[in-house]
């Protein structure tokens, strides 16, 4: 239906004419925002150490941290002893007088108290928990971080300040580029009951990563050691040193670097941790030695410490003599470790794809027995399989995960929950979270462990890409799993809050309201709609794994994310992470109504002749011709005389031509009854009407169910909306007749409200004419009527 197009006046007019049949949308007036443009300065410049494609430029650079600690585990007095020497290397292009260290410990310090309470008020009830958590720094008076020393290299004392959970060190020589600094720091804690405070402190950002649990039934502790030394801060390009305090939300920054550990506590404590044990034939029985030798070509989990042995050691006498664990890990951010008397522990080999051995294992009480020696070491298994696949092989030699009824991660060693009930059996919902949560920790190994993000500052990075492939990995695991994170119908009860309730993906972690739905949910399905619906998998998949490829062991930001995406995948998404990362928009497309038309088979257009005149005014001077006519220019048509003919000083306004006329036939040509018949009968032609009513920008997904009962899915992509981001129809020709019509059949697009998603199609179709062509009327051109007229003309 393209209108014969001659002038730009006699286009309107045809418009006009053709109106009620004409694309509509060519008439109406563009509803601009700027969903579509880039996202320009939103997004820092690339530079050399962070390139405009996303990847690492020429000039990269990164800190390193290494930790040699040596600590004592008091499990009398409930305390941790330490000592550790850092040595940091500045591979900065910058000179450094100070350093700043994480003492997250503090956050449960009553005098370096750091916590960022969220509003409270008394109610009419309250319960004693409730009121309890009115007072919770009082409750955690003796805990924090006791720094006891400070040296450097020749023991001498080194200045510093602290202040709540960070602590700056003041260097006694500039730290130039290239150099590294090695210096001392002794301290100690008392280590909080972690489950006693849960329990006491409703509030999220008090919750505590690490400490003990005690087992009042058998008398023993579980001890999560997390967070627990003075830890490097990281100093990077985009931001210097990353100083925000830990308030037990947001997690951390770190560096990567090597680890030497050595930990000394009673010698009936299993240990597990960050790393590879360099004394297990000192630390372990000749009976655990032998299990973990057949361990490491295991095709099932092999238990070095069995179910009966635990129980049995859960019951005897404490020990008073101690052990010292000796573990190395390598190009790590952290080290956590646990211990405990009552860990049954098993492990089997996970083999990569470079053929490199990594043990999967697990660490578990009696209570968590029932699930944990059926799903854990395999979970963990399944995590390195799917998650190698997606991003990168596993780099690490093994991956750890401990049942302490919560969910941590920490490199190589993980805390997740899966308790079963005193009989033996338990809830889908233990062995879910128990699996769910494994997968998640474990995943955290890539996102943020090697995929080292801020996680301070981007919340998002590293649970949402996190969440993200659990999901692809739980999809795996069992095609019935019950996912809480990406698919779309996970977050659409999240999106349609009213506003005051949402902030963008783009927000730090700290000031979210939903912390879980922002960061996690809403990540994990917004990756999941990039990947099923608008990048297609191959497309996605590639672009993600590139993503990892590019900052294993570095420190990405959101821009090195979008950018990598964006340039791998050979796709402009700018309105997507605009839509879905930086705005609180939500997909609701609504499909407002439906126009059915048929050709008319038996009328054909009267034929209309219709003349148009226009008056040829004498053009204005404007400025750049009078200054060349001004100037010295030589003109080449006035230099050559060859190129002047009857044009090169033809003026129209002086002339007969002064008024020029064109004559249209409209319809002039049109088809007969049986052509129309066999071209246009069997035709449906449905006009859809769409409007955008919750801001996002989407692909459209229409289904179409036609009476004989069959169906038909089409996609129309996002740029659809580039010209009218509120509103727009479309024109689609189908032979069969269609009876209903849905938007968004599999729920792809997380729109919110579903109910203006479905049409059911009019009972009888409207009529529309057709025909075969306008026609112009032939007419003389200047030059032939001078001929005509007389005149002559140059040949
Ligand atoms: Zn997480």
């Amino acid at each position: 239906m393209k209108p014969f197009v001659f002038s730009r006046s006699t286009y309107s007019f045809l418009l006009f004419v053709l109106a009620p049949f004409a694309l509509i949308q060519a008439q109406q007036p563009g509803v601009h925002g700027n969903k579509f443009e880039q996202l320009g300065t939103m997004l820092p410049p690339g530079n050399t150490y962070r390139s405009q494609d996303g990847s690492p430029g020429p000039e990269y650079w990164q800190q390193r941290a290494d930790y040699d600690i040596d600590c004592t585990l008091d499990t009398e007095n409930l305390r941790l002893n330490g000592e550790e020497s850092i040595t940091y290397y500045n591979q900065s292009p910058n000179t450094l007088r100070y350093l700043w260290l994480q003492l997250d410990e503090n956050q449960h310090s009553a005098k370096n108290n750091n916590q960022y309470f969220d509003p409270n008020s008394i109610d009419p009830v309250m319960s004693a928990a409730d009121l309890r958590a009115l007072e919770s720094a009082k409750e955690v008076a003796d805990y924090g971080i006791e720094i006891l020393e400070v040296k450097g290299e020749n023991d001498e004392p080194l200045r510093h300040f602290i202040d709540a959970t960070i602590m700056r060190v003041e260097l006694p020589e500039p730290l130039a580029p290239g150099q590294k600094f090695t210096f001392k720091v002794k301290w100690f804690y008392n280590i909080v009951d972690r489950v006693k405070l849960i329990e006491t402190l409703k509030v999220f950002a008090n919750y505590p990563r690490g400490g003990y649990e005690y087992f009042p039934e058998d008398g023993n502790y579980l001890f999560t050691i997390t967070q627990w030394y003075p830890r490097m801060c990281v100093y990077s390009d985009f931001e210097g040193w990353q100083t925000n305090q830990f308030t037990g939300q947001a997690e951390f920054a770190l560096n990567f670097g090597n680890f030497l550990v050595k930990m000394t506590l009673p010698d009936d404590y299993m240990v597990g941790a960050t790393g590879e044990c360099l004394n297990y034939p000192v630390v372990l029985s000749s009976t655990q030695l032998e299990r973990w030798e057949q361990a490491q070509t295991a095709t099932e989990p092999v238990e070095i410490v069995t179910l009966a042995e635990a129980k049995a050691l859960e019951q005897k006498e404490n020990s008073t003599a101690t052990k010292t664990w000796i573990y190395r890990a390598e190009n790590v951010r952290d080290f956590a470790w646990t211990a405990s008397r009552k860990f049954v522990w098993d492990a089997m080999p996970h083999i990569t794809e470079a053929g490199k051995r990594v043990m999967c294992m697990s660490y578990y009480g009696k209570e968590a027995y029932p699930i944990y020696n059926r799903y854990s070491t395999k979970a963990v298994a399944q995590t390195l399989r799917t998650y190698s696949r997606y991003s990168i092989p596993y780099p690490y030699p093994s991956a750890i995960s401990v049942e302490a009824a919560n969910g941590m991660e920490y490199p190589m060693i993980c805390f997740n929950p899966g308790r079963a009930e005193k009989d033996g059996t338990y809830t889908p919902q233990a062995k879910h979270s128990a699996i769910s949560v494994i997968i998640h920790e474990v995943g955290h190994n890539y996102f943020p462990m090697i995929i080292n993000s801020d996680e301070r500052q981007w919340t998002w990075m590293d649970e949402g890409l996190n969440s993200f492939v659990q999901y692809l990995t739980e999809m795996e695991f069992d095609n019935n799993y019950p996912s809480g994170f990406g698919a779309t119908s996970t977050i659409t009860d999240y999106m349609a809050l009213p506003k005051e309730y949402l902030e963008p993906l783009m927000t730090n972690g700290e000031n979210l309201i939903d912390f879980g739905s922002n960061a996690y949910t809403k990540t994990a399905a917004g990756l999941n709609i990039l990947r099923e619906t608008i990048m297609g998998r191959e497309r996605f998949d590639y672009a993600y794994r590139e993503y990892c490829r590019r900052w294993a062991f570095k420190h990405p930001t959101p821009a090195d994310f979008f950018r990598s995406m964006e340039d791998a995948g050979g796709m402009d998404l700018d309105w997507f992470w605009r839509g879905w990362f930086y705005s609180t928009d939500a997909t609701d497309i609504s499909l407002d109504s439906i126009q059915w038309y048929k050709v008319d088979l038996e009328t054909n257009p009267r034929r209309e002749e219709h003349t148009m005149t226009q008056k040829v005014e004498e053009p204005f001077l404007d400025i750049t011709r009078r200054r060349n006519r001004a100037s010295d220019m030589e003109f080449t048509v006035e230099q050559d005389e060859e190129l002047q003919d009857f044009y090169t000083n033809y003026k129209p306004w002086e002339t007969v031509d002064s008024v020029q006329e064109t004559t249209t036939y409209l319809y002039d040509q049109t088809f007969t009854e049986a052509e129309k018949e066999e071209r246009y009968g069997g035709k449906n032609y449905y006009q859809l009407f769409f409007s955008n009513k919750g801001g996002l920008v989407m692909p459209v997904i229409i289904e179409w169910t036609f009476e004989d009962g069959t169906t038909e899915i089409e996609r129309i992509p996002v740029q659809i909306w580039r010209k009218n981001e509120e509103a727009f129809s479309r024109v689609f020709v189908k032979d069969k007749v269609a009876t209903a019509i849905r938007i968004d059949p599999f729920k792809e697009t997380a729109d919110i409200d579903e109910s203006n998603n479905n049409w059911p199609v009019r009972e009888m179709p409207s009529r529309f004419q057709v025909f075969k062509a306008h026609k112009m009327k032939e007419k003389l051109n200047p030059m032939q009527r001078a001929k005509k007229d007389g005149k002559v003309i140059k040949p």
